[in-house]
């Protein structure tokens, strides 16, 4: 799951975390530089929603599918 730091207090948010330790020393580099090492009211994480091949409107889906094979047709009609 992808997350960010968010800390309210300041309005900053952090890059995307990968990885739990990255979201975790994002917090704590926050917290020494804006707050004196102290832990903000206002801190919070926020997810990242990740766009899934399900999420596509079906209608979508299927114009990509049919454009695709076009595309491969006429590259192999030309070559
Ligand atoms: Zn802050």
């Amino acid at each position: 799951m992808l997350r960010r730091y968010r800390c309210d207090d300041c309005g900053g948010t952090s890059p995307v975390c990968i990885t739990d330790g990255s979201l975790l020393r994002e917090a704590r580099r926050h917290r020494i530089l804006a707050h004196d090492g102290l832990i903000p009211d206002g801190e919070r994480v926020v997810d990242v929603p990740v766009a899934k091949l399900v999420d596509v409107p079906r209608g979508q889906l299927v114009a990509t599918a049919v454009l695709f094979l076009v595309l491969v047709v006429a590259v192999a009609v030309r070559g």
